[in-house]
């Protein structure tokens, strides 16, 4: 990402004339707003408490969120290789007021992330949900798979699938959730400050395009929701080609739009289309990027799925003597049912959501359960690296805690080096927080850590 700052002249003329049109007085303002340079914000994870947080700046409507006084090398940081934090965007932590308003979050709900990839919002949406809730963060472009369920592994919970879908392959689950997220694919016009590859693809044309996109995503998404549910949408744009047509086309269409209370001070501006409100986030205004949320509740009726647990699966449960050998490696065994799939990967899901578990596998076709705990191999058990992210792991198993240095060797998937012959299973860890696997063989100590998730960077000068 391009951290030099934005020149003025460099924005497309168009883009200029409508946020003219749109700021009115407060344009100067804004354009002076985009030569500065972004802030940088973080959100902690609540369930790996390992960051000083004390000292930082609150994000206002976000008590995760955190600004950072300068951009640190978040690479070379194993709290942020452990999932203690994401780097968020502060705008965008708007969804969390959102979530608080809207949403009765202490009881079990089913969640849909409908554009999840690469996690941001679904890290804030499973820290916010109770235990007994269910995550499904969906993302249709398979090639950003892979850092969507990097991300969610990282941050540990097991309450989540990640699955791969058009929005209209998700039929099958009509009337299943409570909520539903549609974190947009837009015109990014947002993001020109952070990211100004987004400057370089935006056209009038293609503002027109990602309007009627969304537009499809969001039919796709209506009927996914029960009769009273939450649907939020949001942007990282200004634009009312997008926004606003989008906010008119629910509120006509099956959706009662919900108004949140937020703060004057926060300085965020409310806009209204024929009576309903969405919620625009300014560089100009606030501590962040140009984001927009509008919250709506679904009025009209859609039959809901019956969840079938009888029908054809493709995994199956463990039998008494392998449900023993996974148990160990959990905190709470007694919380989970143990399954395999057709691959070998053994998965623990937490009981509570069984039976919406096993109906999941049916229904979608392409999708990750949130804890794979490892693989049985001959009369051994391999342990995975999600196990060691997950906050269900057993606290007891052994473990080394490394320091800094080695936990950057560890990151770099070099070997690390005992002064003391190490036998069997470890878990390299820093600062509390589990790094991933080792394991002792003979003299040697063979690091586990999955070679995609190597660090490319070069770390001489850190250790
Ligand atoms: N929610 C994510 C986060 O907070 O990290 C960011 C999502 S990004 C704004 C929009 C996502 O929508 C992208 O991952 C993109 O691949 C996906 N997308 C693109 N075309 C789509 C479509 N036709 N239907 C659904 N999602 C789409």
């Amino acid at each position: 990402m391009n951290t030099s700052h934005l020149s003025l002249s460099e924005l497309p003329l168009a883009f200029q004339e409508q946020m003219q049109a749109q700021l009115g007085a407060d344009f100067p303002e804004f354009g002076a707003a985009l030569t500065q340079p972004a802030p940088v914000s973080i959100r902690v994870n609540p369930q790996k408490p390992a960051l000083e947080t004390s000292g930082l700046e609150q994000v206002p409507w976000c008590s995760d969120g955190f600004y950072l006084p300068e951009r640190p090398s978040f690479t070379l940081d194993p709290l942020f290789q452990s999932g203690a934090y994401y780097v968020q965007e502060a705008s965008s932590m708007l969804l969390a007021e959102a979530l608080k308003q809207t949403v009765n979050l202490n009881r079990p709900l089913r969640v849909l992330d409908l554009c999840a990839a690469p996690g941001g919002k679904s890290t804030l949406l499973v820290s916010a949900l109770s235990d007994d809730s269910l995550l499904i963060c969906n993302e249709v472009i398979r090639s950003r798979v892979s850092v969507l369920r990097e991300n969610l592994e990282k941050w540990g919970r097991p309450n989540v699938v990640v699955s791969n879908h058009d929005p209209e392959e998700l039929d099958k689950l009509a009337g299943f959730f409570d909520v539903v997220l549609v974190d947009a694919p837009c015109s990014g016009e947002g993001l020109f400050r952070k990211d100004p590859d987004a400057m370089q693809e935006w056209s009038e044309a293609n503002v027109a395009l990602c309007s009627a996109r969304q537009k499809r995503i969001l039919a796709a998404a209506a009927p996914l929701l029960d009769e009273g549910g939450i649907l939020l949408y949001s942007t990282c744009t200004y634009n009312d080609a997008e926004n606003t047509d989008n906010v008119r086309f629910l509120a006509q269409n099956g959706f009662r739009n919900r108004s949140l209370n937020l703060p004057a001070d926060w300085n965020i501006v409310e806009k209204k289309t024929d009576g309903a409100v969405g919620y625009q986030c300014y560089p100009h205004r606030v501590r962040g990027e140009g984001f927009f949320i509008s919250v709506f509740q679904k009025t009209a009726f859609t039959a809901s799925v019956k969840l079938d647990a009888r029908t054809f699966r493709s995994i199956r449960a463990l039998r008494p003597r392998e449900t023993a050998a996974a148990a160990k490696w959990l905190k709470k065994p007694s919380d989970f049912s143990f399954w395999e799939k057709p691959n070998g990967d053994v998965m623990a899901l937490p009981k509570i959501l069984e039976k919406t578990f096993l109906f999941l596998d049916v229904a979608l076709r392409n999708k990750g359960f949130g804890l794979e705990i490892g693989q049985f191999k001959g009369q051994d058990f391999i342990p995975s690296h999600a196990l060691a992210l997950s906050t269900a792991i057993n606290p007891n198993l052994p473990a080394v805690t490394l320091s800094k240095e080695d936990a950057l060797r560890y990151f770099k998937k070099e070997n690390i080096a005992f002064d003391e012959p190490v036998k069997g299973w470890l878990l390299a860890q820093y600062n509390g927080l589990n790094l991933g696997w080792m394991k002792g063989v003979g003299n040697r100590v063979n690091n586990y850590l999955p070679k995609d998730w190597r660090i490319r960077m070069d770390i001489k000068e850190y250790v």
